[in-house]
């Protein structure tokens, strides 16, 4: 029997008995805190070098038609403006915000045209971090790449939670980057996508279940329980439906 691999709970069910493109490999939900997981997670190494392909991927997937950096651009900037002009109000003007996860950085470009805010893109993929270039003051591979004194005011990850195997570890990195009172602006998808948790899609979840989400995290509690272990992070919970995007993102990446 499986525990669970964010509370360790024993309290865990089975709900699916597939991941998207392999042989073996089940999805569960924990009864303590809520999460849905999958077995297995992918090793370090296998996302290392599946992020330096991810282009590939989003081809295969059919989210984008080429792997081309400007491609991603394009296909994302409707979604990209929405989001925007969600958060928006999260910004302050000429703060220093970092997206963790920024892909061919039409966030970036946004916060520094629209707000004049100093941008720092943190991105594995070389390719997207390079095209991305124009839009951002300081770039990184990785978060432990930064100096420690580089500071922001607000750090940002979006649709990057669900791909971490430890996010725990992940969040207090976050932390040590933030200014005093910073704070962390966070999108997943929801564990209880309709398709998923009401209408119980089969298909649909054969090809939602991907290995690169080892987590999905549900509005009810497990972002909570994740926040609980960081008493000093206030936690500000919303939920805006983001169809069709939302089904292109979750699918996508
Ligand atoms: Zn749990």
């Amino acid at each position: 029997m499986i525990n669970c691999k964010l509370c360790h709970s024993s309290d865990v069910i089975q709900i699916h008995d597939k991941l998207y493109s392999k042989d073996s490999g089940a999805v569960y939900r924990c009864g303590a805190c809520d999460v849905v997981f999958i077995d297995p997670f992918m090793s370090d190494e296998e996302s290392r070098l599946f992020y330096q392909n991810y282009n590939d991927y989003l081809v295969r997937r059919g989210v984008n038609v080429t792997a081309d950096p400007q491609e991603d651009y394009r296909v994302r900037g409707p979604s990209i403006q929405e989001r925007f002009e969600n958060l928006r109000g999260f910004f302050a003007k000429k703060s220093a915000v970092c997206e963790v996860g920024s892909a061919s950085g039409g966030f970036l470009e946004l916060l520094h045209k629209e707000l004049d805010i100093d941008t720092c893109a943190v991105e594995q993929n070389e390719v997207n971090l390079a095209f991305s270039s124009k839009f951002y003051k300081w770039g990184y591979n990785d978060i432990e790449g930064m100096p420690d004194d580089l500071k922001f005011d607000s750090i940002c990850a979006f649709h990057v939670l669900e791909h971490i195997n430890r996010p725990q570890d992940f969040l207090e990195n976050l932390r040590k980057h933030l200014k005093p009172n910073g704070q962390i602006v966070i999108e997943v998808p929801g564990a209880d996508d309709a398709l998923l948790s009401l209408y119980r899609s089969k298909p649909y979840a054969d090809w939602m279940y991907i290995p690169i989400h080892p987590f999905w995290y549900s509005a009810t509690a497990s972002i909570t329980d994740i926040k609980d272990n960081y008493n000093s992070l206030d936690a500000e919970l919303g939920e805006f439906n983001r169809n069709p995007q939302s089904a292109e993102e979750g699918a996508g990446g």
